[in-house]
């Protein structure tokens, strides 16, 4: 047998296979899909079967070393879904198999073995190998390459007692997190001498006596840890009723539960609601149907989405299906994630990005094992390795992280949409305000529409309020805060209720923008807002690279004030505690959150009301549910709005959807106050009065009028380098390659210099493209991003491709 195996080698034709010779021994083992150690040159690599043959042309090959892995860790599926994202997200096949895997089986590994009972058994009737049984018993547990130095030759013998059952074998992640082992205390000695001992000890040995009566009502070891702090007192105690023989402690590895010792509630099931029930029904009957379908489930904030997901699960755990529910990381949140544990309990594991490299691979041992039937995860949970997957459930949908911003650059939208189609598998994606392109699918039919208008119990949503801020300015108001939001906000301090003030202040540009009459400087050419560059005094645009001086006045009105646009959330900070004094504000942002559990626990100091504020940027306006939260207010709508992206004004509808649906979840009613400069842009107009269908018609006409998704398909090129004259040689001639080989119907832009010039010494160089359906354009582009890559090294000058960006930087 032949094994065709996908190493890691960057500067060999990415995506050649290397063909291997299988040992006999390994028969039986291997399967496409096996992680191996295998020579390459001098070197052992490892890499990943992705097919097995009966047959090779060539000969004189070197066999496989080693299959790394008891179970193989992808499956067949994953192994063709790495083809079709190494196709379609133009990257090496091997980086799209391992963006499947966590993180703690691409580093290093070992495998340590133990003689189970049965091998024990088996052991008088094995004669010749008796040896090496004898020797891992007597040392328990045995590591894998230790074992063969000490066996040469014995391998094909282990392999074989491995799959009889007489050898188990586990696989050990390497890394400090992984081995978190726990003390536990145990009784040494029956109960009746414990008792007996207890009435002996002297006065002075009270401890001990409490030690030894609480042990004789637990019938359990019980961690050390909980002992002392129950009876509130040192480890010496303890240790001197060890020393006695009285008590034991033993080490006991822990497995990485990170929601052990919470106790889920068990959750009831509501009473559906009449639409609710419709939809479950839809949804139900596709799933019996065991065909691929995909519906977008298009409800508003509190509708009750939720619920169908819990149940949809149900539905689909009682076919013996399994089902994967991805959550942007955000809103992955202890909550959300005590639903789905309250409702289905042992059976689902949770992946999201707080978890360390160990409990990530624990969790997802689970799944490949099969001990779980539901994923709770943010976006690489989409690669969760079942293999009878029922329905993908994509929360959220709209979410711009379901994009990874670094190679392979998927979208897990659509690698949901592939995984169903090859399991035959439903698919369901949920948002209030779906992204352009879901609603253009479910438009067109090639995704079913259920909607889910109304909050459940038809509480009211809550009354939106726009601020023209250009009214304050003339009214002589020069503060960031309008007299309708000032008043709200003493309002709020005065019945001490709580409120959320959002700021969005992502990247870095500033864009220039008009404080008498709202006029933005657009790009002639793109649609797109222009962004100044101080460096220089132009405006320039980031797509064609279309550039003008910056104006002195506006060109609308005359006006002299020009103001460029990029507040951060300290500022607001500041200027809060200056107009409401004593005001209690907890600012969320980058700078707050970049410690491991800091944003946890700032939404639960803020939950505890210690804090009359909360002050954010974008992390704060999705999915949180505080119910004293009465007043959410927006500072500046303009800001995403200026944003040089074609989506803009897609950002702005959702975000100011979003934001709204934070108040008045609860009994109190929520009011809401925008600030803008532009409150007769449609995206902001149409987000007061909640028209989704209206922004979605008038929005589409833009994308097609200047050539965007969904009508049109995007690929970025960014070139980066030390070395200015390098990078920009290499995108003209790029540029120029890619012209005279694709067809004219395909647009190019650029190159220009990236929105973001600059980052780490490194200059950033950009094109686009843009075209309809040519089905070549992919397949011409990663030949030529292939040669690219091997006739220059990173370190001199690197191109990345990005098919379908989310973000223009
Ligand atoms: P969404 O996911 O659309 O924001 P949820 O499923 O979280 O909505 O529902 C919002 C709130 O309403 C939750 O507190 C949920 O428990 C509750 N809820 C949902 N459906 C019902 C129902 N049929 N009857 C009563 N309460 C419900
Ligand atoms: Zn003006
Ligand atoms: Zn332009």
């Amino acid at each position: 047998m032949y094994a065709q195996v996908i190493v890691d080698v960057p500067n060999v034709d990415a995506d050649r296979t290397f063909d291997y010779q299988v040992p006999a021994f390994m028969f039986s083992w291997i399967a496409v899909g096996s992680r191996v150690s295998v020579p390459f040159g001098h070197r052992m690599l490892q890499g990943y079967v992705v097919g097995l043959s009966k047959h090779t042309e060539i000969t004189q090959l070197k066999e496989i070393h080693e299959v790394l892995d008891v179970t193989p860790p992808l499956t067949e599926e994953l192994v063709s879904l790495g083809y079709w994202i190494s196709r379609k997200y133009i990257c090496r096949l091997y980086s799209a198999l391992q963006v499947m895997l966590p993180a703690a089986l691409r580093s290093s590994y070992k495998k340590e073995l133990s003689v189970t009972p049965d091998g024990k058994n088996k052991l008088a009737f094995l004669p010749d190998e008796q040896r090496i049984l004898e020797w891992i018993l007597k040392r328990e547990k045995v590591d894998w390459d230790q074992l063969l130095k000490e066996f040469p030759g014995q391998q094909p013998f282990l392999i074989h007692a491995i799959r009889q059952g007489w050898l188990s074998c586990e696989q050990v992640v390497r890394d400090r997190v992984t081995r978190k082992t726990l003390l536990y205390v145990k009784k040494a000695a029956s109960d009746e001498i414990l008792s007996e001992t207890i009435a002996s000890l002297p006065k002075q040995a009270q401890r001990q006596k409490e030690v030894l009566t609480f042990m004789l009502e637990v019938s359990r070891p019980i961690p050390l840890k909980t002992l002392l702090s129950e009876l509130d007192l040192s480890s010496s105690s303890v240790k001197a009723l060890v020393d006695k023989g009285l008590l034991d402690m033993e080490e006991v590895e822990e497995r990485r539960d990170p929601y052990a010792g919470r106790s889920f509630s068990e959750q009831r099931k509501v009473q559906f609601t009449e639409t609710q029930l419709e939809v479950i029904g839809e949804i139900q009957e596709a799933l019996m149907q065991e065909q691929h379908f995909a519906f977008l489930l298009h409800g508003v904030t509190g509708s009750g989405k939720t619920e169908v997901y819990l149940e949809s699960i149900a539905k689909c755990l009682e076919m013996g299906k399994e089902a994967i529910v991805l959550v942007p990381e955000i809103s992955l949140t202890p909550q959300m994630v005590d639903r789905f544990k309250g409702r289905f309990g042992e059976r689902v594991a949770v992946l999201h990005s707080r978890l360390s490299q160990g409990e990530r691979y624990d969790e997802w041992k689970r799944i490949r094992e099969g001990e779980v039937q539901v994923v709770v995860g943010a976006r690489s949970a989409i690669f969760a390795p079942f293999t009878n997957l029922g329905l993908i459930i994509m929360d959220e949908e709209h979410e711009g992280s379901y994009k990874q911003e670094e190679t392979p650059r998927y979208h897990a939208r659509d690698v949901a949409l592939q995984r169903a189609t090859s399991h035959q598998a439903i698919a369901l994606f949920g948002s209030a305000t779906p992204a352009m392109e879901t609603f253009y699918m479910a438009s067109n039919g090639q995704v079913g529409l259920l909607s889910m208008p109304n909050r459940v119990g038809s509480r009211p949503l809550p009354a939106v309020e726009i601020v023209d801020m250009r009214e304050e300015l003339r009214d002589g108001n020069r503060t960031m805060f309008s007299r309708a939001l000032s008043n709200a906000i003493t309002e709020r301090l005065g019945r001490e209720e709580q409120m959320v003030l959002f700021l969005n202040r992502r990247g870095f540009s500033t864009f220039v923008m008009c404080r008498s009459c709202g006029h933005s400087l657009q790009c002639p050419h793109c649609d797109i807002s222009l962004t100044y560059h101080r460096t220089n005094q132009t405006a320039r645009c980031h797509y064609c690279g279309y550039a003008e001086r910056e104006p002195e006045q506006c060109p609308e009105c005359g006006s002299s004030h020009i103001r460029y646009f990029g507040t951060g959330t300290q500022k607001v900070e500041e200027e809060l505690s200056k107009h409401f004094p004593g005001i209690r504000v907890i600012r969320m942002d980058v700078d707050t959150t970049s410690q491991k559990g800091s944003h946890e626990k700032l939404l639960t100091m803020f939950r505890q009301g210690q804090g009359d504020v909360l002050l954010g940027t974008q992390m704060i306006a999705k999915g949180l549910d505080f119910p004293k939260v009465t007043l959410v207010g927006v500072i500046a709508a303009d800001t995403i709005l200026g944003m040089p992206d074609f989506r803009a004004a897609e950002r702005t509808y959702q975000l100011l959807t979003q934001v709204g649906g934070r108040a008045g979840r609860h009994q109190l009613p929520g009011e809401v106050v925008i600030q803008t400069y532009t409150p007769e842009h449609y995206s902001i107009e149409l987000a007061k009065s909640q028209k989704f269908e209206s922004f979605f018609s008038m929005e589409l006409k833009h994308r097609f009028e200047k050539g965007y998704p969904p009508y049109f398909k995007l690929i970025l090129f960014t070139f980066t380098s030390a070395n200015v004259p390098l990078a920009v040689k290499s995108a003209d001639e790029w540029v120029k390659k890619l012209r005279h080989i694709l067809p004219t119907s395909v647009y190019l832009l650029g190159p220009v210099a990236s929105p973001i010039p600059r980052i780490k010494d490194r200059y950033r160089f950009q094109c686009m493209l843009k075209y309809r359906d040519e089905p070549e354009v992919l397949p011409f582009i990663k030949e030529m991003a292939e040669s690219f890559a091997s006739k220059h090294k990173p370190e001199d000058i690197q191109l990345t491709v990005d098919v379908d960006p989310q973000m223009l930087m």
